[in-house]
């Protein structure tokens, strides 16, 4: 079973070839970052243009390095939300030519799902249930796998994602864009101890997350010393943030766990390339015999090989989509 998986659904133009969903025999990114750097974050007419010029290469480059024609592929995966509607159409639009031309099968992929299926890649051997912390750029959310598209979601955010508040918060501190690598590396030369930002935990046994208020203490904290004249570290205040929004996606996750009794832990999505994410978990996981699960760093923020990963399980259910598949920028998870 050879799928191509094509990704488009933000700033990154990508596409894998995946053989029996574990041999990846081509992955390529193509990513925005530099073009949508001097404006601060994605500006989204400028990227579905930037789509449209590099999908036929980018699908072609992955065949060729794959040394796969059209006529060698079983389906054809695409992301068809949640995302940008411009950029989503690009690849919706030119998946199904591609699909129609080829006489094979069209595949409506949930970018979310993509996000947690990228751990089947170097996991194939990853058992249900699991419990699933999908931290990304717009999204924050703990769900419930029990089986393949089977799942529930116990919490998600209120108002900003981590990604997000991560990437606002550089930007106020002028690390750029993306922020959270910024944050990550900048943090390296601070005291994460140095600043006490609040820890948003809601209800006692709420599994939801808030990280708008957060992300204003540092707004606040950063204005009122501009007012006294003061200038704040910025390493100290970097460290300072990223340490309590790993705090609070470990205590939930924890806490996630002690409800549902999950065995295994699988973290997903752009920020789950955070290292101080990761070795916290790992620290806290290990103490409660959990199954810790993740990505690769490449594999965390968008690619398309999380979407031929997740169009090969589709595969093998005969889940298709029509030809009439639509993007949908507001797609969730149910
Ligand atoms: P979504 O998947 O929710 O639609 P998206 O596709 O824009 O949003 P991703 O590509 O999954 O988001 O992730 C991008 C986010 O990950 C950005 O907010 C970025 O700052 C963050 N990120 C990437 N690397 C790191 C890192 N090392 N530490 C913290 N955050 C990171
Ligand atoms: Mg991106
Ligand atoms: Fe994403």
């Amino acid at each position: 079973i050879v799928i191509l998986g094509i990704e488009t659904s933000c700033d990154e133009t990508s596409a894998a070839v995946l053989v029996n969903g574990t041999d990846l025999r081509s992955h390529i990114i193509s990513s925005q970052i530099v073009t949508h750097q001097r404006y601060g974050g994605v500006v989204p007419e400028i990227a579905s243009r930037e789509h449209s010029l590099h999908i036929q290469p980018v699908v072609q480059e992955a065949l060729d390095s794959a040394k796969v024609s059209f006529s060698d592929l079983s389906a054809i995966a695409v992301t068809y939300g949640p995302g940008l509607v411009g950029s989503l159409l690009v690849g919706v639009s030119g998946a199904k030519a591609m699909a129609y031309a080829a006489g094979i099968p069209l595949i409506g992929i949930n970018h979310l799902e993509g996000h947690i299926y990228a751990n089947f890649l170097h996991n194939p051997d990853l058992e249900f249930p699991f419990l699933a912390l999908l931290v990304s750029g717009g999204h924050t959310h703990l769900i419930f796998f029990e089986a393949h598209g089977q799942y529930q979601v116990l919490g998600h955010t209120r108002d900003d994602a981590a990604g997000e508040a991560l990437d606002k918060v550089a930007r106020t501190l002028g690390l750029g864009y993306p922020g959270g690598p910024q944050i990550q590396k900048v943090a390296l030369d601070g005291d994460a101890q140095a600043f006490k930002f609040p820890r948003a935990m809601l209800e006692k046994d709420s599994l939801d997350f808030s990280f708008s208020g957060m992300k204003s203490a540092v707004l606040n904290t950063l204005n009122s010393a501009r007012m006294r004249g003061e200038t704040l570290n910025v390493p100290d205040l970097a460290a300072s943030f990223q340490q309590a929004v790993v705090d609070v996606l470990v205590w939930k996750a924890l806490r996630a766990i002690d409800q549902t009794g999950a065995k295994t832990l699988v973290l997903a999505g752009g920020v789950a390339a955070n290292s101080l994410l990761r070795e916290t978990l790992n620290k806290e996981l290990s103490e409660r015999s959990v199954r810790f699960v993740y990505p690769p760093p490449l594999f965390c923020t968008d690619n398309g090989a999380m979407i031929a990963i997740t169009g090969y399980y589709h595969y093998l259910a005969g889940d298709f989509s029509p030809w009439t598949l639509n993007a949908v920028p507001g797609l969730g998870l149910v």
